[in-house]
């Protein structure tokens, strides 16, 4: 059964892609959305996100240069240049454009990258696993949703995308699955892939970013499970980066007992103190902040076997900082904190090698006096993003230990596309009618600094990129 035209077909119901729908509806396309979350609330990271619209931990209303800069410097300058100035340039204007759809923007911390962030709040309180609903982001979904009905768009949900429809070369829309099996074709002028990425697809990340996707903590919805990928590179697409994931660190805890999921984060803990595997060696500059971290461990053989080693004055320190600390509610709520009188007796406890998890720490408290940290193999920098901490000695006892786990959000590679949101094929050349946004593109970030500039910048600004394209090239076409 096929059913008549869109101007645009909408693949997912995250923010990159009720923000592409909503714009094309509002510049008078004919829009459908499809979702495969049949739930009323259904299951997307937008849904769960902490809500900060920050560009490379800066605030979001900067001068396009500076947000430029941090990009690219974010990224070690891995970042597409392209991509970077785009958002960059756009930034402003997208999330003043969202507050006219609904979005309720509060500051919601001191440094400046938390300005904007979606009231109510989600952070505020304890029972993470509940800390979304009604919240900002939640609230926000249902809003746009409802404005896109409003203006005429239609929103599909149990219906899954399946396969991009090609006609000539063009992308002419495509085949929707529903709940029971069935599948029809839906005809569209274009199509926007707003999947979310391929997280939830444990065969491509076993692939690309750990031998043992079970041992990853799922930090968010799970629901991106690489369709829009498969779908694109299904047509010619290429695709980019796909060794690399937005995450954090979390303690072990967290892969089974909900009471950690999202948050607390151990990234500022690990980032001034030392991880080490199950040999007691460090593997990874901690210095590079959390999310190369969550990364370094994710592609470890085991991934559960790090454990972060400080002792009790940095737990004390670093272990409050930023909102929901882990010092002391993770302990309280039972989990694993070891503690000993000496380096050899945390090993013991640990089953680590003695010897090496000491030499471990006298080598880095040794490069930390005289500043060498370069020198150390593998080399230990500063604060190397926002939420890392300068490098601290760990000489006090109790030494302490705190077994992590790699909590992963989204994937940071994926989908080629181009300024305009635009699909590239593998010879760079945009595919007609086809664009992507979003968690499920590359392009900005990733890179071996494992560089973040922020999902929700990125999935509203190429989803309002990708619609002004998309609806501007129809009107081109008549
Ligand atoms: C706990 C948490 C905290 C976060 N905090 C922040 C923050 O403070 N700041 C920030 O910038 N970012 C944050 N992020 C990341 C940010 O929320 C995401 O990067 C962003 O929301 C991604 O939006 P998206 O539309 O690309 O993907 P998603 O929101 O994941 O939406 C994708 C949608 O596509 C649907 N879908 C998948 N496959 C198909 C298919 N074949 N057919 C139809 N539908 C499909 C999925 O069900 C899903 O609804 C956070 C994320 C989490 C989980």
């Amino acid at each position: 059964m096929s059913e008549p035209g869109y101007d645009l077909a909408v693949v997912g119901g995250g923010l990159a892609g009720l923000v592409g729908a909503l714009r094309a509806a509002e510049l008078g396309a004919r829009v459908a959305l499809f979702e495969t979350g049949a739930e009323h609330k259904y299951a997307a990271n937008s849904r769960f996100t902490g809500g900060v619209f920050h560009v490379a931990f800066q605030d979001i209303l900067a001068p396009p240069e500076v947000l430029e800069e941090a990009i690219l410097a974010a990224t070690g300058g891995f970042a597409d240049p392209a991509l970077a100035r785009a958002l960059a340039q756009d930034a402003g204007r997208a999330v003043a454009w969202l507050a006219e759809q609904g979005a309720d923007y509060g500051v919601g911390g001191p440094l400046p990258f938390m300005g904007h962030m979606l009231k109510p709040f989600s952070l505020r309180e304890p029972g993470f696993a509940r800390h979304w609903p009604e919240r900002g982001a939640d609230r926000l979904l249902a809003e746009l949703e409802r404005r896109l009905l409003a203006r005429g768009g239609r929103f599909f949900r149990a219906t899954r995308a399946r396969r991009l429809n090609m006609v000539s070369g063009r992308c002419r829309g495509l085949e929707v699955e529903h709940a029971d099996g069935s599948r029809r074709a839906v005809e569209a002028s274009a199509v926007l892939l707003a999947d979310g990425g391929f997280q939830g697809d444990r065969e491509r990340v076993r692939q690309h970013l750990s031998p043992r996707p079970e041992s990853l903590c799922t930090r968010g919805a799970g629901t991106g499970v690489g369709d829009g990928l498969a779908m694109a590179e299904a047509v010619g697409a290429k695709t980019l980066h796909l060794d690399r994931f937005y995450g954090h660190v979390q303690c072990a805890e967290a892969l089974t007992d909900e009471r950690f999921w999202p948050y607390p984060i151990l990234d500022i803990v690990a980032s001034a103190a030392i991880v080490v595997d199950a040999r007691g060696q460090r593997f990874t500059d901690e210095g590079l902040g959390g999310v190369a971290l969550a990364n370094a461990i994710a592609a470890l053989e085991d991934p559960l076997s790090a454990f972060v080693i400080m002792d009790e004055p940095l737990w004390n320190r670093a272990g409050k900082e930023f909102l929901l600390p882990p010092n002391p509610y993770i302990e309280r709520l039972g989990v694993a904190v070891h503690r000993a009188p000496s380096l050899a007796l945390l090993a013991e406890g640990l089953g680590m090698p003695a010897a090496t998890l000491s030499k471990t720490v006298d080598d880095y408290n040794a490069a930390l006096v005289t500043s060498r940290g370069a020198c150390l193999r593998p080399p230990r920098s500063g604060q190397g993003s926002t939420l890392a901490r300068a490098p601290a000695m760990i000489t006090t006892q109790p030494f302490m230990a705190i077994r992590l786990c790699a909590g992963i959000t989204y994937t940071m590679g994926g989908i080629a596309i181009d300024a305009h949101g635009r699909v590239l094929d593998r010879h760079e050349a945009a595919i007609p009618g086809l664009f992507a946004a979003g968690s499920t593109t590359a392009g900005l970030e990733g890179g071996p600094n494992s560089g973040y500039v922020g999902g929700l910048a990125k999935a509203l600004v190429f989803g309002l990129r990708a619609a002004e394209r998309a609806v501007e090239e129809s009107a081109r076409r008549g």
